[in-house]
């Protein structure tokens, strides 16, 4: 079971905690990606330093490598990748459809190729959220049908049938699960496919299928029809969503929970997200230039190195620019949301966001 109270909201934007199985985090959340279990460059134990106290992975990328036998016999995916905190595994039906080249999508199920053996497999949602469960998961995604942007009316009405009934039948195994809504940027298919997975009743409730390329104003229109349907006091989850600016803009529309490989993404091709903006490090006009990455961060690597050396360790090539990026990129986004949620509970996040906005150009 989730536990979620909310302890103080300015406008739309809330502040709150999460508990499940006696771990506890505050909203809103951003959770770094770790899809094969590891956050790329870092120890799972550095993410931890940070400040994160929850990561979400990928259950279709582990049931390929290492294979779920493998993380069973660890004792489960908490003991196996080093992370006591709070873990949201996704259901990988975005990848399954993406990367299976045979896409064969039904009410049934998935058919998908296997990125590692090329073998084709079937997977059904029952047996994706009990894969997700076998692997001791803290809280399951549903399966759902993910359409590309831009999709066809047709597609989207699919999108929406085919994630309603795998949604119904992912929700009494007995597991902390969130839903997930589909309908691409249609209002009428989007309320639609929120409304029935209410319906439904869930622990959580998830927006997908958003920042894919689709125009911003629409997919602030689409966090406004969620905002309207799902429950006030459950948690709402908007996948994939990592730019500063975005993850604002969502809190302020009664989101809570973010995910996304963006700063850890941005960091590995040398994008530095500070508080005036991003900056590629590799540019030539940091050779000499001996600040912080970001004057205003107390990280680690701002603390203790300059643009000019980063600098260096990206035109070297040498994998230590790449741990360092990261440790400041994903110390940028905990900060970030540290900071809305303080002014969430002072009553200043407008002015924050305001402000943020007005400075990270
Ligand atoms: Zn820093």
């Amino acid at each position: 079971m989730i536990q979620f109270d909310i302890e103080a909201e300015e406008g739309k934007a809330r502040f709150g905690c999460i508990e499940v199985k006696g771990k506890k985090t505050r909203t809103p959340l951003f959770m770094p990606v770790a899809t094969r279990g590891s956050l790329r460059t870092l120890s799972n134990e550095e993410g931890r330093n940070i400040g994160f106290e929850a990561l979400i992975a990928n259950a279709y990328h582990l049931l390929m490598r290492p294979g779920t036998d493998v993380i069973k016999g660890a004792g489960g995916i908490h003991k196996y990748i080093n992370w006591p905190g709070i873990i949201f595994t996704d259901s990988g039906g975005f990848q399954m459809i993406r990367s299976g080249f045979e896409r064969d999508i039904s009410l049934e199920g998935v058919k998908f190729k296997s990125e590692v053996d090329g073998k084709t497999t079937h997977m059904t949602p029952e047996e994706n959220i009990l894969l997700q469960r076998e692997l001791g998961t803290d809280i399951s995604m549903c399966l759902d049908f993910c359409p590309p942007h831009p999709a066809s009316k047709e597609v989207l009405v699919r999108s929406v049938e085919i994630t309603t009934s795998w949604a119904s039948r992912c929700k009494d195994v007995g597991h902390a699960t969130f839903c997930i809504s589909q309908g691409g940027t249609n209002d009428k298919l989007r309320a639609k496919s929120c409304k029935e997975l209410v319906d439904l009743g869930f622990q959580g409730y998830a927006v997908g299928g958003l920042s894919i390329g689709e125009p911003k104003n629409e997919m602030y229109r689409m966090l406004n029809i969620a905002d309207n349907i799902y429950p006030h006091h459950k948690p709402r989850y908007v996948m994939g969503l990592g730019s500063p600016l975005d993850i604002l803009e969502s809190i302020s529309r009664g989101m809570d929970i973010f995910d996304s490989a963006y700063p850890t993404r941005n960091a590995r091709h040398g994008t530095i997200m500070t508080s005036k903006g991003r900056l590629s490090i590799e540019n030539s006009r940091f050779r000499k230039d001996y600040q912080p990455l970001d004057e205003d961060c107390h990280c680690p690597v701002c603390t203790e190195y300059s643009r000019s050396y980063i600098n260096h360790l990206f035109q070297a090539n040498e994998l230590s620019g790449l741990r360092l990026a990261t440790i400041h990129n994903l110390s940028f986004m905990h900060d970030l949301i540290k900071n809305a949620q303080s002014a969430i509970q002072e009553g200043t996040f407008k002015s924050y966001k305001k402000e943020f906005g007005d400075n990270y150009k």
